[in-house]
């Protein structure tokens, strides 16, 4: 291996660099960033536990039991999911949810409708630890299964008080719905909250560069036609989200 190669590495994972996410921590390829939880059940980033244990604390005071169905997720377990979808082991749907046929889509078609509800491997913003997926679960009924549809969080959703809840207090904990709006890459998730502290500097940190490095070296089906158009892929899926609020600017809360 080169030398300065190996250097870029070592300065990658230099363990005093805690300010800022390295490049296997970005893309889900390590997990010296976050911490589990066992009440409730959860991985998140070291500094945003704080936030998400006093947002579930002012929420369990208004009747609402916020638990995070899904936090982080590591590169291999979005590797699986990507590859289950290639492969056709799992339904493909288009932007508008209709299911689509994967023998009669081409393997660029096929990377789209992946795309449409899965974030690539590398790219998702579960590998951060800072992007959490909530459900209050003292308003399902018994046996319930969550779908995390759209549909849920509307105002007459099971999740529709919780939606108003976040709307007017998600802001003061951090965190904030990057998938709140279409902006052509993701759909909306009212679901998906992300704590804002962590996640605006992963977004920064994590280069085009850094991904194509982490794609390049998974096992994953499609890869090349994935890589051909990586710096639109980067482009629509990663930065076209929400901004977050800005907590420097007192009174600029995008969200409520
Ligand atoms: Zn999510």
């Amino acid at each position: 291996m080169r030398f300065d190669r190996l250097r870029g590495i070592i300065a990658d994972l230099d363990p005093g660099n805690t300010d800022r996410m390295n490049a296997l921590e970005l893309t889900g390829r390590a997990r010296t960033h976050v911490i589990e939880l066992d009440a409730p059940r959860c991985t998140l980033h070291y500094e945003a536990v704080a936030a998400f244990l006093g947002m579930r604390d002012a929420a369990r005071a208004e009747g609402i039991d916020l638990q995070a169905v899904s936090s982080f997720r590591d590169f291999d377990r979005q590797l699986l999911l990507w590859n289950r979808k290639w492969r056709g082991d799992r339904p493909l749907y288009d932007r508008s949810g209709a299911l689509l046929d994967p023998a009669r889509l081409t393997e660029p078609q096929r990377v789209d409708a992946i795309l449409a509800w899965s974030a690539i491997p590398g790219g998702s913003r579960h590998h951060w630890g800072s992007d959490i997926d909530v459900i209050d679960a003292a308003a399902m009924p018994a046996g319930y299964q969550v779908e995390l549809v759209p549909a849920e969080y509307a105002s007459d959703g099971v999740f529709g008080r919780l939606t108003g809840w976040l709307d007017r207090n998600q802001g003061r904990f951090g965190f904030f719905r990057p998938y709140g709006s279409d902006r052509g890459g993701a759909g909306i998730e009212p679901w998906h909250l992300s704590y804002a502290p962590v996640a605006r500097e992963a977004v920064e940190a994590l280069s085009l560069s850094i991904l194509r490095s982490a794609i390049a070296g998974g096992d994953m089906l499609g890869k090349e036609h994935v890589l051909d158009r990586l710096p639109e892929i980067y482009t629509r899926f990663i930065l076209a989200v929400d901004p977050p609020f800005l907590p420097e600017r007192p009174g600029k809360t995008a969200l409520v």
